[in-house]
């Protein structure tokens, strides 16, 4: 009825983010700040792509695959002299983010971590500093990270990483890696992994690791407490059919949040966080990748926000958290970014003069159509409207079991008619009048 592949995606993508020659396309929806009425959202992040052939893997390969299995080890076994061994020491400022990097990936508690050599000549290395101090031999390849933290994972998921090393006597050694801004060719999020920080210091509770910046760590305990607390609201309506337990990165470094933004620097600034579904393979290299878990990373720019503000997020994104099993690339945003908000409204209790005024403050006439549902905040409070009208008028498992249809089916009508016993056309002339008594009320 639909692809398999990939979940999370809105059909089309809400904004052209990336292609490459591959022929990948990514999507990435942005949350502009509902100003009026409580400044408070995010932005869900949405992936749609289609890998071709598999690289070969040639016997010249084996001395970089070699390097990054001892790398892996050196991580398990906590061996920081032998992490840094391939670590090019004729360069020490990449020695010294190296050994960060190693510092920051045993601060997370990992259970584990491996490094694959998957695209291993698909990149040409194109920086002339890099040609002029090492000649030609130079490879830049892809590599997948997998990676599960202790207690929080039941599976590991895939991250792309970009490392470039050179030929240096004879031996094969790092010499640079790619970080946020690396540019279109390489897969989505390259830079944005939370060892890719300045220090960091790790912190947990019950259901949530925080990862945050070391000079930070005064603001832990805080948003941990509401954090905490987001996964409690989510938990509520969603009780099962997901972990409850989240990967949290709050760090302030801002190159890391931008790593998910490369081809939309301007709405930046408008996102407050991003959940971001990940996969058993770099999407981008694997068509065969399958959904396994979400992770949320936050704009360094909300931490400083009221508490309010920050619980709405937090509630808004692990609710997405919650529901990334659940949702296909066939369920309506609408429904996506509604769901989230009518999770952090209702367990805000807003009262009926909020609602009054968010149905005030919306116009429109229709539910908003995927593609440009991000380019207003506004959707959101349409969204969340509609959802607002299905729980009251049908029941919260009504909503819930319209939401999961979609994991299955694509067709919206169908869904209306399937779950609710009525029509798309029917529901939204209630929805009208739903709008319409708020607006007086
Ligand atoms: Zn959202």
């Amino acid at each position: 009825m639909y692809p398999s592949y990939p979940q999370y995606a809105p059909p089309p993508p809400p904004v052209p983010y990336r292609s490459s020659r591959l022929g990948l396309k990514i999507a990435l929806g942005l949350l502009v700040i509902v100003a009026l009425l409580c400044g408070a959202t995010d932005s869900a992040l949405f992936l749609a792509v289609r890998t071709g052939t598999d690289a070969a893997f040639v016997d010249g390969d084996r001395p970089l695959a070699d390097l990054l299995s001892r790398r892996a080890a050196a991580v398990a076994g906590h061996d920081e002299a032998a992490f840094l061994a391939d670590v090019d020491p004729g360069d020490p400022r990449l020695v010294d983010r190296q050994r960060t990097e190693y510092r920051n990936l045993l601060a997370l508690g990992l259970s584990s971590f491996t490094l694959t050599l998957t695209r291993a000549h698909d990149y040409d290395v194109s920086d002339a500093d890099l040609v002029r101090r090492y000649g030609g031999a130079l490879r830049e390849v892809g590599v997948t990270v997998r990676y599960a933290v202790a207690g929080l994972d039941t599976v590991p998921d895939a991250e792309p990483w970009i490392p470039t090393f050179a030929l240096v006597h004879g031996r094969w050694l790092l010499v640079a890696e790619e970080g946020a801004g690396s540019g279109t060719k390489f897969p989505f999020g390259v830079g944005g992994q939370p060892w890719e920080a300045r220090p960091v210091a790790v912190v947990k509770s019950a259901h949530v690791v925080a990862v945050v910046s070391k000079e930070d760590q005064e603001i832990a305990p805080h948003l941990l407490d509401l954090a905490e607390r987001g996964v409690v609201n989510a938990a509520k309506v969603r009780p099962d059919g997901w972990p409850d337990k989240v990967l949290m990165t709050a760090v302030s470094d801002q190159k890391v949040f931008d790593s998910y933004f490369a081809g939309s620097a301007d709405k930046l600034a408008q996102v407050e966080a991003v959940t971001i579904p990940r996969y058993s393979d770099v999407a981008e290299w694997d068509g065969g990748a399958k959904y396994t878990l979400s992770r949320v990373v936050f704009n360094p720019n909300t931490l400083g926000r009221g508490d309010q503000e920050l619980q709405h997020t937090l509630t808004h994104e692990f609710t997405h958290v919650a529901f990334g099993p659940q949702t296909s690339d066939a369920t309506p945003v609408w429904l996506v970014e509604g769901m989230a908000e009518y999770v952090a409204f209702g367990s805000e209790k807003a009262s009926d003069a909020f609602v009054s005024q968010a149905a005030n403050h919306v116009s429109g006439s229709t539910l908003p159509a995927d593609h440009s549902f991000y380019d207003s905040a506004d959707n959101y409070l349409l969204g969340w409207l509609a959802c607002r009208l299905i729980a009251q008028k049908y029941g919260q498992p009504k909503l819930l079991a319209l939401y999961d249809w979609f994991k299955d089916h694509n067709d919206e009508d169908g869904g209306f008619r399937a779950v609710l016993g009525t029509t798309r056309s029917a529901f939204l002339s209630a929805w009208r009048n739903y709008l319409r008594t708020l607006r007086a009320g």
